[in-house]
């Protein structure tokens, strides 16, 4: 059955509203422990007085809320020991229900821990222990799912060996310009008519080459001659195709320079 607490098992026979504003619930919990906690023999207790314990719990209405637990006693006929009735909805090292620790926990991610203490009505420094715990295993599970592990787990040696195979991969894409016969990557290439088509040059791919854009212009420039000139094409004989002007880009290292006389 529902009470105040809204916990089963439990016991609610009143409550009230102490001069802080807060609640303070009397309360006691109904299940009968079956055996000796000490020993373990069943069915040999009997009630052996109780004690008064306050537990926080998480606020209630906007209240702080106190359950003053009428905690029993029992004790065992075989071996004489005493114990208290075992209450699962608490933690008893805290001294607060368990769904208060829960609530702590939650809103420490989003509150300053002075705040949460003022709501919650415990000291600063347990709030700070509730959520330095929770952190611990919010991490223990992120660090479980990470997915950029495998990336920074990288040995070195794999990171060099990959970067050296993209660096090859780059150099066998390159193409050769038609001209000038370094290599470039093939973005960089053009394409130009060997003979222009307003020289008469077909548009057949045989009137086609892969040029750089440096050769490309000075291709162009050649063929423009006559034109900025202003003289009659007819007057100009039809210039073979350029060759290549800037140096190709080669290993063999040049000619020593002759020593100044
Ligand atoms: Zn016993
Ligand atoms: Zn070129």
């Amino acid at each position: 059955m529902a009470n105040l607490m809204y916990l089963p098992d439990w016991t609610v026979t009143d409550y009230e509203i102490d001069s802080d504003g807060a609640y303070r619930i009397p309360a006691s919990y109904d299940v009968v422990p079956d055996h000796c906690a000490k020993c373990g023999a069943v069915g040999n207790l009997y009630k052996h007085g109780t004690k008064t314990t306050v537990y926080v719990d998480a606020p209630v209405h906007g209240r702080q809320t106190f359950i003053e637990v009428r905690r029993a006693r029992y004790r065992c006929r075989d071996c004489g020991g005493t114990f208290m009735q075992d209450l699962p909805d608490m933690d008893d090292s805290r001294r607060m229900t368990v769904r208060c620790r829960d609530y702590i926990a939650q809103q420490a991610l989003l509150k300053p821990n002075t705040h949460v203490a003022d709501d919650v009505g415990v000291d600063e420094k347990i709030v700070r222990q509730i959520g330095k715990e929770n952190a611990a295993v919010l991490l223990e599970d992120h660090a479980a799912t990470i997915r950029a592990r495998t990336l920074f787990g990288k040995r070195p040696g794999r990171v060099k060996k990959e970067k050296e195979a993209a660096e090859a991969a780059r150099k066998t894409a390159m193409v050769q310009c038609d001209l000038c016969k370094a290599l470039f990557e093939p973005v960089i290439l053009e394409i130009s008519h060997i003979r222009p088509i307003s020289h008469g040059g077909s548009i057949d791919a045989s009137n086609r080459q892969k040029v750089c854009p440096n050769c490309h212009r000075l291709h162009t420039e050649d063929w423009l001659k006559p034109v900025h000139d202003s003289t009659p094409l007819s007057e100009y004989p039809i210039i073979a195709p350029a060759a290549p002007r800037h140096r190709p880009r080669d290993k063999t290292p040049s000619p020593p320079r002759p020593a100044r006389a």
